[in-house]
């Protein structure tokens, strides 16, 4: 294993990595004792932290590439949540060594990514302990179009902005606890996990249309309770409109599939209300976009089966979701 010091490391995969290369709004990147960036008027710079612990968040010695695209991507799903361009993010990498191959691969994954996200390198921290990543992602909104998680009103649609149950069903795999015999389906679900896509173009549409928003990361349950408490209304979901690819529908049993889309989290989904004047031309925009449910005055979340039923909560498929959604 071949180590390097701590400038050298900097230098040589961060401050030197074609993602870190000053432009646009970045006026100073890499190398002083801040960035600078430039916040033009009429904007409001969006900031948002996610940190990766090695065993915790992800299983240890996985490929350095694979974990770069997977925290950019997951920290990144943030900014599209509140209708935000990106703009730079910073790293700050624990390191239990510094081993020249591993990072070399890491600022090549976190390299691919940024590029395909549009977004910068302007700086970080460097240190030595358990392997952890930290990132701050920053973007840019128009003043007052934020999509925030209060404001949506009884009467909006319910949506979201993809399938569901893949984050889960990947992790699975990822862990370990399964396996598939179609090596094309597996690919697929492991690149939802890895490369997981923010859903960018989306949360662009949505500034001015949609009432509230997040992002799909501890499952829709827990998720969309977010958005009834902040904005003070009960979210109905009617199971059958859950959208589910297919492919995934002959892998898993249907009890199996909707705790996955009830309760896994992982998706990096938009999850928002809409007021129903806007949702032909959300839909013709973004054709994969669904209704799922609806808001309705009062509180909680309400689960309907495909007869209209409140799933109850004897029952034990229910029990468990209640259960896993308070997590
Ligand atoms: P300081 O001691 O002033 O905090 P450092 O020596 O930690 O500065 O970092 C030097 C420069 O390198 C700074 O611009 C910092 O933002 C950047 N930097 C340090 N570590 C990383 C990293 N892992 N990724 C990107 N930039 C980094
Ligand atoms: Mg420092």
């Amino acid at each position: 294993m071949i180590s390097v010091g701590e400038f050298e490391l900097i230098r040589r995969y961060f401050a030197s990595a074609t993602c870190s290369a000053p432009a646009g709004l970045v006026e100073l990147g890499i190398g002083d004792d801040c960035a600078l960036l430039v916040c033009p008027e009429g904007q409001r710079l969006a900031v948002s932290t996610d940190t990766l612990v090695e065993s915790v968040h992800f299983p240890s010695s996985c490929e350095p590439e694979l974990l770069a695209s997977r925290a950019l991507g997951c920290c990144v799903s943030d900014l599209a949540a509140m209708g935000a361009d990106p703009l730079a993010f910073t790293l700050a990498l624990t390191l239990p060594v510094a081993d020249a191959s591993w990072l070399e691969a890491f600022s090549r994954g976190l390299c691919a990514s940024a590029e395909q996200l549009n977004i910068r390198l302007v700086g970080g921290d460097t240190t030595r302990g358990p392997l952890s990543i930290s990132l701050t992602v920053m973007g840019l909104v128009p003043v007052g179009q934020a999509l925030l998680r209060k404001g949506a009103e009884a009467g909006d649609l319910l949506c979201v902005g993809g399938t569901l149950g893949e984050g889960k069903a990947a992790l699975e795999l990822v862990s370990g606890r399964k396996s598939l015999s179609d090596p094309e389906m597996e690919q697929l679900l492991l690149d939802r996990y890895w490369r997981p896509l923010p859903q960018l173009t989306l949360g662009a549409l949505l500034r001015g249309k949609a009432s509230a928003a997040l992002d799909l990361s501890d499952g829709l349950l827990a998720d969309c309770r977010h958005i009834a408490e902040a904005s003070g209304v009960r979210l109905v979901i009617e199971a059958a409109s859950l959208p589910c690819r297919p492919s995934l529908q002959s892998l898993f049993s249907r009890e199996a599939l909707l705790q996955y889309m009830l309760c896994g989290g992982d998706d990096y989904r938009l999850i928002f209300t809409l007021p129903a004047r806007h949702w032909q031309e959300v839909q013709a925009a973004c054709p994969d976009v669904s209704v799922i449910g609806r808001v309705e005055q009062g509180e909680g979340i309400l689960v309907l089966d495909d007869k209209g039923r409140p799933l109850s909560l004897s029952n034990e498929g229910y029990q468990h979701f209640g259960k896993c959604s308070d997590d």
